[in-house]
């Protein structure tokens, strides 16, 4: 079999001319005319498709332009992407395919997602932030990025791949997903392993299906959930204790689907008087909400507005558009908690980062002392309310607190010393001594007796952060964030909103894509206006750029 390579000789012979066919200021222009600049051979230098023959050795530049156009209008499953690639014409132009020869199909895009997941031996990092930091050079080099830049913070919900299930279907459906694995590799059959282990659920078509009972009736339900939930719990037993009949390197893959039954188990059911398990009316952290996306989580976005899955963090320029470092977490992942490693990332390509607006959930006393200290970055957020209730009583505001001296004054003048005890640092005033006070009106409410102000240790900044809020030129300049929606809009419009694959890893990469895929959108319209730029970059930057693309009719 020949070596596959790139051949373009076909769209640039005068017979197939059509000049519309590709327009300029396009991803697919950009991608065509600049795949030199974008895709250096250096970031996949060890991708198998260099110099190897067969299925596998597509070059990496075909496989990376797809994966870029698979997030062109918002995003599209693998199959529909390979199927695509076969027949749309601007798409082969892009990738540097011959009309009418092979392509990739769906297994090879798969393949090379995981190369692009995989870390780079140099530098330790996954490949695909690598590519995202090249492409964000070629931003700053094409001057994209200017002394005007304004740095915005901000996350949104992003759903997961995976069915989202219910106590009961979680339990059954993961139950009929674990034995079917393990009959798959003991080499018997469901109907089989249904009849010795006496589950006849693996023979029905869905887990409620399965279970003739009236899911109206509350007795019924329990008896049902109970029963369920032991037939889990015997057979993550039963397949603990024979691990040793199944092939090495398919144990960890069952020791997973055990662990995460066992964990639906401990966080959804309780046992009730009569030793039956049921579904608690309780909220545990780090509830599973599906069998087959483990890092998938409850979340909420506000209050009243929930969602379930992963939550996507944006950091990006609101005056060019660039997102400088995205990342996602589980659901249950607070807004602040990855915002050091975003400004990190983006540090190591933005050097003149030095302030960040963010909303309230980035306005913590920790995030801005570690930010600034370690990154020397301001992180310019309203300050975390005193109490989300609003109140005509005194809240910590009017108290005198100094915790590094270990003492608190209150409105009534009577001071009083830290408490510490292995869990909390308090500051407590007695009952005896709120009862006497002539304040005690405005200071307690009806219910309470006493008074207890638990000691932030990072409280000299937290008032910082409030004395600077109440600078009316701040507040001003802060009103830009509201623009910072327009970087999550973006990223939700190309594809952001829904995880295309299972799992966490798969949905950081896609997001990835997915900025790298909006940088490149506008640094095309830019190139496309800009001549000079053109040439510029034809000039310092390696090979010339090809005409513009003209394809077949
Ligand atoms: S009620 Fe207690 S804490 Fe409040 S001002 Fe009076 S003495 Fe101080």
């Amino acid at each position: 079999m020949p070596v596959r390579d790139i051949s373009q000789a076909s769209f640039f012979d005068p017979q197939f001319v059509d000049p519309t066919c590709i327009e300029p200021g396009s991803l697919t222009w950009l991608i065509r005319n600049y795949a030199w600049l974008l895709f250096p051979e250096w970031l996949f230098a060890d991708w198998c498709g260099h110099g190897q023959r067969g299925r596998d050795a597509w070059p990496a530049r075909v496989l990376m332009s797809t994966l870029l156009l698979r997030f062109l209008e918002g995003g599209m499953s693998r199959r529909a992407m390979a199927r695509r690639l076969k027949t749309d014409i601007a798409w082969r132009a892009a990738a540097g395919l011959p009309i009418g020869g092979g392509s990739p199909d769906e297994s090879i895009f798969r393949r090379f997602e995981k190369y692009l997941r995989r870390r780079d031996r140099a530098s330790g990092q996954p490949r695909f932030l690598l590519l995202h930091e090249h492409i964000l050079r070629v931003c700053i080099d094409a001057h994209l990025i200017d002394d005007r830049a304004i740095w915005v913070m901000d996350s949104t919900p992003m759903w997961c791949f995976g069915a989202v299930q219910g106590t009961v279907r979680l339990l059954g459906d993961g139950l009929r997903s674990l034995c079917g694995e393990w009959a798959r590799l003991t080499k018997t059959s469901v109907v089989e392993l249904a009849t010795e282990w006496e589950l006849p659920l693996l023979l029905a078509k869905s887990t409620k299906g399965g279970i003739k009972i009236d899911w109206r009736d509350p007795d019924a339900r329990a008896t049902a959930v109970d029963s369920v939930a032991r037939d889990v719990l015997a057979v993550i037993g039963k397949v603990r204790r024979g691990l040793d009949d199944v092939r090495a390197n398919k144990r960890k893959g069952l020791l997973r689907r055990c662990r995460a039954l066992a964990k639906v188990i401990a966080d959804d059911l309780e046992v009730d008087d009569e030793g039956r398990l049921f579904v608690a009316r309780k909220t545990t952290s780090g509830r599973l909400v599906s069998i087959t996306d483990l890092q998938a989580r409850h979340g909420r976005k506000t209050r009243s507005v929930k969602f379930k899955g992963y939550r996507l963090h944006v950091l990006g320029d609101i005056v060019s558009g660039l997102i400088a470092s995205i990342s996602v977490t589980p659901a249950t992942v607070g807004d602040s908690a990855p915002a050091g490693r975003l400004i990190r990332r983006a540090q190591r390509v933005v050097t003149q980062l030095r302030q960040v607006l963010g909303d309230t959930a980035y306005g913590g006393a920790e995030l801005h002392l570690v930010t600034r200290k370690v990154d020397g970055v301001d992180i310019l957020a309203p300050p975390v309310p005193v109490s989300r209730r609003p109140t005509d009583r005194f809240n910590s505001t009017h108290f005198d607190i100094d915790v590094p001296g270990g003492e608190a004054r209150c409105p009534g003048g009577v001071i009083v010393e830290l408490r510490q005890t292995p869990k909390t640092r308090r500051f407590s005033w007695s009952k005896a001594t709120c009862d006497a006070c002539p304040l005690r009106a405005q200071c307690l409410t009806e219910k309470a007796s006493s008074k207890t102000l638990l000691a932030n240790k990072n409280h000299e900044e937290l008032l910082i952060i409030r004395e600077r809020w109440s600078d009316a030129e701040i507040r001003t300049h802060y009103r830009l964030r509201t623009q910072g929606e327009r970087l999550v809009n973006q990223v939700v419009r190309y594809g952001g909103r829904k995880a295309m694959a299972w799992g966490l890893s798969t949905a950081v990469l896609q997001a990835n894509l997915i900025a790298i895929r909006s940088n490149l959108g506008i640094l095309a319209r830019h190139l496309a206006d800009n001549l000079e730029l053109q040439e510029n970059i034809a000039k310092e930057g390696g090979p010339a750029p090809p005409d513009p693309v003209r394809l077949v009719a």
